[in-house]
């Protein structure tokens, strides 16, 4: 029999669960999170779903939970994961691991995210920093294939690097972090200000990033300035990782690295004028390949690697 594993990404409005072996997802499952109706609910959901992925007729060999928020080690209890609060404080690996009868582990979703698209997608198997840009921006960093946690086990919260000394507030509670720029909240947060600032544009207080996007695409002066400063903050962390690590290879996913296009000028200006210790051009940036998959192919290896 094959060597399998599960995955489960546990996201805010779903909950995905996959059967990967060594090639890639076998078969897939998903359920509602129900985050109202608490972590029980979800314990029998995640039962029901990996009964019918054991009808492939695999046994896991372990199981990788890729979960937003801050991961507490070893024990894999999750904590500060703002839009599931009832999971704030669960011993999340033991339960999954009592439910399922598995040894299991926890991981944070962006590390996950980073792993998937190193094993299986645009990564292809090269040392890499990964920026998933979504309504924050979360960050990977793989260095000798392997995910760099640190003694803290926060590693590697790239979204809260700092790319604009003094600049706009981040959730995270510091100034001019990447995520305050490069992310739907921060592209909504501009537009905010600068809409208070009566500056011109078609765009109103119910847009959405989306809507940021079309309107810069359809020429839309204030939506391409808001974009180029995403990109800008965005080159000025691809020049930090690339300083402190040495790495060459970036990928960018999540939702808003769709709009790459519209913020890959300015990215590669700052990175022109910020990086000069090793030659910009050496810097790759790739786009991710594998969506929403990433965190559900990549939460195994850290099952596999254990
Ligand atoms: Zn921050």
């Amino acid at each position: 029999m094959g060597k399998a594993w599960l995955g489960i990404d546990l996201g805010g409005t779903n909950t995905r669960v996959g059967l990967v072996d060594l090639g890639g997802l076998v078969a897939r499952e998903h359920f509602s999170t129900e985050a109202a109706q608490g972590t029980g609910q979800w314990l029998d959901n995640l039962r029901q779903a990996a009964y019918k992925l054991s009808g492939q007729g695999l046994k896991p060999a372990g199981v990788g939970v890729a979960s937003p928020g801050i991961i507490q080690r070893p024990q894999g209890v999750v904590t500060r994961s703002p839009n599931l609060p009832a999971w704030n404080g669960f011993p999340l690996a033991d339960e999954v691991g009592k439910a399922l009868g598995l040894p299991t582990q926890v991981e944070n979703d962006a590390n996950c995210y980073a792993l998937g698209e190193f094993h299986f997608g645009a990564g292809g198997g090269r040392d890499l920093a990964c920026f998933t840009l979504g309504t924050g921006v979360g960050g990977g960093l793989i260095i000798d294939g392997k995910l760099v946690i640190g003694p803290l086990g926060t590693g590697s919260e790239l979204g809260h690097t700092l790319a604009v000394n003094g600049g706009r507030t981040c959730g995270c509670g510091a100034k001019g972090c990447v995520e305050s720029y490069a992310s739907a909240t921060g592209l909504l947060g501009m537009l905010s200000d600068a809409l208070d600032q009566g500056r011109e544009t078609e765009l109103g207080r119910k847009s959405k990033a989306s809507d940021i996007a079309a309107a810069a695409q359809a020429g839309d002066g204030l939506a391409q300035e808001l974009f180029s400063q995403a990109g800008w903050a965005l080159g000025q962390a691809f020049a930090n990782v690339a300083t402190f690590t040495g790495l060459d290879l970036i990928i960018l996913g999540g939702g808003v690295s769709s709009s790459w296009p519209l913020m890959a000028n300015a990215a590669e200006n700052a990175l022109q004028e910020r990086l000069h210790l090793v030659p910009p051009k050496r810097i790759e940036i790739r786009l991710a390949q594998l969506g929403d998959d990433a965190p559900l192919l990549g939460a195994p290896a850290i099952a596999r690697d254990n």
